[in-house]
C-alpha cells in the first residue's frame, strides 16, 4: 500500500541536514510519496523506517531481468504514464519468434538474422534483444535443441511451451540465461510457477481476451507462491482490444499502485496481423503504449529499423539531450584549405550534418559547439548559439592553428548572427550555408568551384 507523503516523513530522521538535495525532510518525504527519488538518497534513514518505506518507495511496475551472462535485458521499473510526466526507464525488448520445427537450416539463418542485425543511430548501437522459441513440434528433445543453439548467442530468450515437460528441458537447455518462462495460464500455472521457482525464471501470466481481473487473480496467486518476477499477458490480440488492455494495465498499476497488475506486458503483434505491415504497426503501438516485450514473427531488416528507431525516439530522456561532445571533428581526412563549418553538439544535428559532409566525398572541418545538447534553432533561441559560443569553440578547439584560411560556414537557420559572428571573429569571413544538412552536399559542390 503506498504511503502519503506525510507518513512517509513521520518515518525519517526529521533532521533536515539537506544531504538528500532537498531542504527539508518533508520536501523529500513528498518526493518519494510522488515516487520522484530514490530512497536511498536519504543516508539515515533506520532500518526499520527502511523497511516499512521500500514498499512505499518500490516502483509501480516491477524491474523484470531476462538474461544474465553474455546479455541481460531489464524492463518495467517505469513510473509514469506519459513521458513527458518525467522519464521512461527501460525500453521494450524486441524478440523474434523462432519454432522448434523449423528446418535446421531455416532456424539457424533466423537466428543469425536476429543476432547478427545492429545499426548505429545518432551515435546508439540498437539491435533487437532476444529470440522466443516456440515448442511447436511438441518434442521435448526438439525443444531443447533449439534452445541449446541459441544459448550461445548474446540474446535473450523467452521459452514458450504449455507441456510443463518441455518448459523444463528448455529451461535445463537455457542453462543459466534467466530466459522467460511463457506461460502460465489458469490450467497450468502450478507447474509452470513450481518450474520458474526452481531455475529462478521470471514467469509470463497469461490471461484470456483481457479479462484484467482473472489476470489479476492468477497474478496474485502466483506471487503468493514465491514467484514474484511476473510479465503479462492480458490475452488480447487485435488493435482496440490490446490498447485499451495495455492503457487500463499501466493505469492500474501508476495510478491506483495496484500490486497484482504492477508487472511489465508482453505482447504478440503477429498474432492480430495479417501481414508484415500490419504487424509493424501494431508492434509500433506496443512500443508507444506500453508494453516491456514485443514478440514479432516477422523478421524484415526495414521493419526492425523503423521500429528501433521509434523505441530509441520514446525511451531517451527528455530532460537529458542525447549529446555528442564538443570539439574539432575531421571528416574525410581534411586539409588545412578544407572548408569548415559549424554546428551544435545535439547527437541527431551533429550526425545529420556529418553524414551529409562524408557523403559529400569532400573533406571538412566540422566544429561541434557547445550547446548544452539542443539542435541550431532551440540552441540559438536559448542564447546557447551565437556569436560569442560560436568564437569561443573556434578559439579553444585550436581551429585557427588547423587551417590556412579563415572562412567559417554556419547552418542557414542562425544567418542573422553572421554579423555579430564577423566582429567577434576580426578577420574571418562567416559564410550562411544551407538550413537543411540535406543542402550541405550541392553548396560544398558550389563552394569548391568558386
Ligand atoms: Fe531528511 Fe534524510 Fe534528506 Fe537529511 S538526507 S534532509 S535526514 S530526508
Amino acid at each position: 500500500m503506498a504511503l502519503s507523503g506525510l507518513a512517509i516523513y513521520k518515518l525519517l530522521p526529521q533532521t533536515n541536514c539537506k544531504e538528500c538535495g532537498f531542504p527539508t525532510c518533508l520536501a523529500f518525504a513528498m518526493k518519494l510519496a510522488a515516487r520522484q527519488v530514490e530512497l536511498s538518497a536519504c543516508p539515515h534513514v533506520s532500518e526499520e523506517a527502511k523497511a516499512q518505506l521500500d514498499s512505499a518507495s518500490a516502483p509501480p511496475i516491477r524491474l523484470i531481468s531476462l538474461g544474465k551472462d553474455g546479455y541481460k535485458l531489464e524492463v518495467g521499473n517505469e513510473t509514469v504514464l506519459f513521458r513527458h510526466e518525467k522519464t521512461f526507464y527501460h525500453q521494450p525488448g524486441l524478440f523474434f519468434r523462432l519454432r522448434d520445427d523449423m528446418s535446421d537450416e531455416e532456424f539457424a539463418r533466423r537466428l543469425d538474422q536476429v543476432a547478427d542485425y545492429q545499426i548505429e543511430r545518432v551515435g546508439m548501437i540498437l539491435r533487437p534483444d532476444g529470440v522466443a522459441i516456440e515448442n511447436s513440434s511438441g518434442s521435448t528433445e526438439a525443444f531443447a535443441g533449439r534452445v541449446s543453439q541459441a544459448v550461445g548467442k548474446e540474446l535473450a530468450i523467452i521459452l514458450i511451451s504449455p507441456d510443463p515437460e518441455a518448459m523444463e528441458a528448455g529451461l535445463k537447455a537455457a542453462q543459466d540465461k534467466a530466459p522467460l518462462v511463457y506461460a502460465a495460464g489458469a490450467e497450468n500455472w502450478e507447474q509452470m510457477a513450481a518450474l520458474a521457482h526452481k531455475y529462478g525464471a521470471p514467469l509470463a501470466v497469461r490471461g484470456e481476451n483481457g479479462d484484467l481481473e482473472a489476470l489479476a487473480n492468477l497474478a496474485d496467486q502466483i506471487s503468493k507462491q514465491g514467484v514474484e518476477d511476473l510479465v503479462l499477458d492480458p490475452g488480447t490480440r487485435g488493435w482496440a482490444d490490446s490498447l485499451a488492455a495495455l492503457t487500463r494495465l499501466r493505469r492500474a498499476a501508476i495510478k491506483k499502485n495496484f500490486r497484482p497488475l504492477g508487472y511489465p506486458v508482453i505482447t504478440f503483434p503477429g498474432e492480430g496481423s495479417g501481414s508484415l505491415e500490419q504487424e509493424t504497426m501494431l508492434a509500433a503501438q506496443s512500443i508507444d503504449k506500453y508494453a516491456g516485450l514485443v514478440v514479432l514473427d516477422s523478421f524484415e531488416p526495414a521493419a526492425l529499423y523503423s521500429l528501433l528507431t521509434l523505441r530509441q525516439n520514446i525511451y531517451t530522456d527528455p530532460q537529458k539531450p542525447i549529446q555528442v561532445s564538443p570539439g574539432l571533428y575531421e571528416i574525410s581526412d581534411p586539409k588545412t584549405d578544407s572548408p569548415l563549418l559549424v554546428t551544435t553538439n545535439f547527437s541527431l544535428t551533429y550526425f545529420s550534418v556529418a553524414g551529409e559532409v562524408e557523403g559529400s566525398g569532400r573533406p571538412a572541418w566540422l566544429l561541434v559547439a557547445d550547446s548544452e545538447g539542443m539542435s541550431v534553432l532551440t540552441a540559438w533561441a536559448a542564447g546557447k548559439f551565437d556569436a560569442e559560443s560560436i568564437t569561443k569553440a573556434v578559439k579553444s578547439t585550436g581551429v585557427p592553428d588547423k587551417i590556412s584560411h579563415r572562412r567559417i560556414i554556419i547552418p542557414g537557420f542562425v544567418a542573422s548572427i553572421s554579423g555579430d559572428l564577423e566582429e567577434e571573429l576580426s578577420g574571418w569571413e562567416v559564410l550562411v550555408g544551407p538550413r537543411e544538412s540535406i543542402g550541405i552536399p550541392s553548396y560544398l559542390r558550389q563552394l569548391a568551384k568558386g
